[in-house]
C-alpha cells in the first residue's frame, strides 16, 4: 500500500513526499482508515513504529474540515504525552506534516518557566500538546480551557502509568467535552492500562503491531 491509497488531502501528501515517505508503516496502514471514519482507537505499538504520523496525519486531515482559526488557550486537539522529550518531538512531527495546513500548535511541559508558554497560548491554539503536570496547572490558571477538544490523544500510556501520573490523566480526560474523538497508544498491554482505556475510549477500534 502507498499512501497515494489513503486518499489524503493534498497538504499532507505534499508535506509527507518532501520527507521521502511514500509507504505507510503497518501502524499507519491499519490505523489511519479507522481514524478517518471518526472512530477511537486503541494501538499497541513501540517507539519507531511510526505512531506519531498515525494519529497526527488523520487528525489534521478531519480538522482541515472546518478552519476555526487558533484561539486563546483553546485547542481543537489535546496530545498528552509523559516526557517533555517526547511531547517536544509531537510537537515537531505536528510542524513537519503540518507545514502546509494553517494550523498553530503549541508545546508545554514542566520544569521550564511558564511565561513563553502563556505567552503562545495566549496568541491562539489550534493544537495543543503537553504533559500532565504543567497542562493542570495552566488549567487552574485559567490559561489554558479544554471545552473545544474535539480530538484527544493519549500518547505513551505504560509510561504515564509508571510516571504516576493516572491522577492527573484522569482529572484531565474529566474535562473534556464528552463529544470527541479519543485515542490511546500504549506500547504494553496489562490490565491497569485496559482500564485506564475504557474509562476514556467509545467503542475503539483495536490496532496492534
Ligand atoms: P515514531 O514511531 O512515531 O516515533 O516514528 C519513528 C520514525 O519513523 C520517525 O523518525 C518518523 O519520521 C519516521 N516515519 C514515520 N512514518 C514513516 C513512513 N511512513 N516512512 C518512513 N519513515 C517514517
Amino acid at each position: 500500500m502507498l499512501f497515494d491509497d489513503l486518499s489524503l488531502i493534498d497538504p499532507l501528501q505534499r508535506a509527507l513526499s518532501e520527507e521521502g515517505y511514500t509507504t505507510p508503516t503497518p501502524i499507519q496502514e491499519r490505523s489511519i482508515p479507522h481514524l478517518l471514519k471518526g472512530k477511537d482507537m486503541i494501538g499497541i505499538a513501540q517507539t519507531g513504529t511510526g505512531k506519531t504520523a498515525a494519529f497526527i496525519l488523520p487528525i489534521l486531515q478531519d480538522m482541515s474540515a472546518v478552519n476555526k482559526g487558533p484561539r486563546p488557550g483553546k485547542p481543537r486537539v489535546l496530545v498528552l504525552a509523559p516526557t517533555r522529550e517526547l511531547a517536544a518531538q509531537i510537537g515537531d512531527s505536528f510542524a513537519t506534516y503540518g507545514k502546509y495546513t494553517r494550523f498553530k500548535h503549541t508545546v508545554i511541559f514542566g520544569g521550564v518557566s511558564q511565561r513563553p508558554q502563556v505567552k503562545a497560548l495566549s496568541k491562539g491554539v489550534d493544537i495543543l500538546v503537553a504533559t500532565p503536570g504543567r497542562l493542570l496547572d495552566l488549567i487552574d490558571q485559567g490559561h489554558v480551557q479544554l471545552s473545544g477538544v474535539e480530538y484527544f490523544v493519549l500518547d505513551e500510556a505504560d509510561r504515564m502509568l509508571d510516571m504516576g501520573f493516572v491522577n492527573d490523566v484522569n482529572r484531565v480526560v474529566a474535562m473534556l467535552p464528552k463529544k470527541r474523538q479519543s485515542l490511546f497508544f500504549s506500547a504494553t498491554m496489562s490490565p491497569d492500562i485496559d482500564k485506564l482505556a475504557r474509562t476514556m475510549l467509545k467503542s475503539p477500534a483495536h490496532v496492534e503491531v
